[in-house]
């Protein structure tokens, strides 16, 4: 198989663990399936129509799209994994009180990105035909290596800048801001002109973190970490790094490092 693009999803799992990468990406090994990617999925469906229809909605009606949409994803992975004990939750909470409990936080956290999007000074920016910037798609030559993907929304502050949101329903912020910097280069393609500041909007706290510089994200730096990602994976360079991540790993099963049926998807030289 040919790889015709990049993302910034390979960059950060490549960074954070090859073998992950591998095992996903590569070998396709069965990832288990978690609540709380539904929650997120969800959350961003319901943000994206809402802000698509200049918030003209009803608020209830967007409760219930989210429980609808919430309700679809955990049915379709029910069908893959009907096993609950194979599922991942945070901690020790059984599966099926972990969707139960998921599916009225997200509610919530809806609710709270509404009230606070009504209340901020700030709004979704809108480009030249008046068009909300909402999971904005972009290809990125980066001097060779396509990057791929979707900036959830660019968000315009009071000041009148104009920057990178992305919208967090987990609750940790990223390690890297990375996936701002690629962001940030991706908007100067698509509108000419360089953001200097991206945010996290953070659904657990209902507002947004405080904006990051991003000017450090420079072409020249982020080429060189995607040409470095490309190069790594064509040449099947995945090295193993067991740490707090692997809680959180779907793929840990397969893990030649700490998995029980490694021997199911043992390391291949090269990319395939
Ligand atoms: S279990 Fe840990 S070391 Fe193994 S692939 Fe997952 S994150 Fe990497």
């Amino acid at each position: 198989m040919t790889v015709k693009h990049r993302s910034v999803s390979q960059l950060s799992t490549f960074s954070k663990c090859g073998e992950q990468y591998r095992l996903e990406k590569v070998a396709r090994a069965p990832g288990r399936p978690a609540a709380w990617f539904h929650q997120g999925t969800a959350f961003h469906t319901v943000a994206e129509a809402w802000e698509r229809n200049y918030r003209q909605d009803f608020p209830g009606d967007m409760l219930d799209l989210y429980e609808t949409e919430f309700d679809r994803l955990v049915a379709a992975d029910m069908e893959r994994e009907p096993n609950l004990a194979r599922w991942m939750t945070g901690g020790r909470v059984k599966a099926e009180d972990d969707i139960a409990r998921r599916r009225v936080r997200g509610a919530e956290q809806v609710q709270g990105y509404m009230d606070y999007a009504l209340a901020d000074s700030g709004r979704v920016w809108r480009d030249k035909d008046g068009l909300p910037a909402l999971e904005v798609e972009f290809r990125l030559d980066l001097d060779g290596v396509e990057v791929v993907g979707f900036i959830d929304q660019l968000w315009e502050w009071p000041t009148g800048q104009v920057g990178p949101r992305d919208l967090k329903t987990g609750s940790k912020l990223p390690d890297w801001l990375v996936q701002l910097g690629v962001y940030r280069l991706a908007i100067e393609d698509l509108y000419g002109f360089l953001p200097m500041w991206g945010d996290y909007y953070m659904a657990k706290n209902n507002r947004p973190e405080k904006p990051y510089d991003l000017t450090t994200f420079t072409r020249e730096r982020v080429t060189r970490w995607f040409h470095d990602l490309d190069n790594g994976v064509k040449a099947g360079v995945f090295l193993p790094n067991p740490g707090d991540g692997c809680r959180t790993c779907g793929v840990s099963d397969f893990c030649s490092a700490v998995g029980s049926r490694a021997d199911e998807y043992p390391p291949i030289p090269k990319e395939v």
